[in-house]
């Protein structure tokens, strides 16, 4: 009994808007401003309770995981509750959208869901795909706004970034040093730019 609660709670989940008339039209990217298209890439969705790719935001990712964009002259909007609204419509009131595929940065209409905070809440998707629901990068620093850099849809560290680049900074400096101590000299730098045969 509990089991087949379970398949038709997942059969109304594969795609909720198909169950509102509203967007009986099956809505795609091409419906999508250029503007907003242009944000997106498709990757295959990791989850098994929905259909279809993962429409991806790309330019910015808020700190909690979320696309971000500017749009109708307002800054910062999530970017998958715009994309909600143009192709499934208005967001009543009190209510929040839910991923039903777990991937924040998603934003393919089909994999969101209108509920309500109590609802969401509920269901709170602990096991992500994707790094849209971390708090925090492999290191522990925290995706906070200010230290989140978006990359492909994914979560970038900037702490982390930084550090590498300091590494990598210092790791070149020893061998710049190193090549002005070699019999060869700056002969090694010369020519075609090529240093990896040496
Ligand atoms: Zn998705
Ligand atoms: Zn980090």
């Amino acid at each position: 009994m509990k089991r087949s609660n379970r398949l038709q709670n997942r059969a109304i989940k594969l795609c909720p808007l198909s169950n509102n008339p509203a967007t009986q039209h099956n809505p795609t990217i091409h419906d999508l401003p250029e503007y907003l298209q242009k944000r997106i890439v498709l990757e295959a969705c990791e989850s098994k309770q929905v259909s279809g790719n993962c429409w991806v935001w790309q330019t910015s990712i808020s700190g909690s995981g979320y696309g971000r964009v500017d749009w109708n002259g307002r800054r910062y909007r999530m970017a998958h509750k715009v994309v909600y609204e143009l192709l499934v419509g208005k967001i009543p009131a009190g209510y929040e959208v839910d991923h039903l595929c777990s991937n924040r940065p998603c934003v393919n209409p089909h994999h969101l869901e209108a509920v309500t905070r109590t609802e969401n809440l509920r269901r709170s998707h602990t096991v992500g795909s994707g790094n849209g629901t971390l708090t925090h990068c492999r290191r522990g620093h925290e995706f906070t706004d200010k230290n989140t850099y978006a990359w492909r849809g994914k979560r970038i560290c900037r702490t982390c970034i930084a550090m590498h680049q300091k590494a990598y900074n210092q790791r070149k400096a020893r061998i710049l040093v190193g090549v002005n101590h070699h019999p060869l000299g700056s002969d090694l730098f010369s020519g075609n730019g090529d240093y990896s045969a040496t």
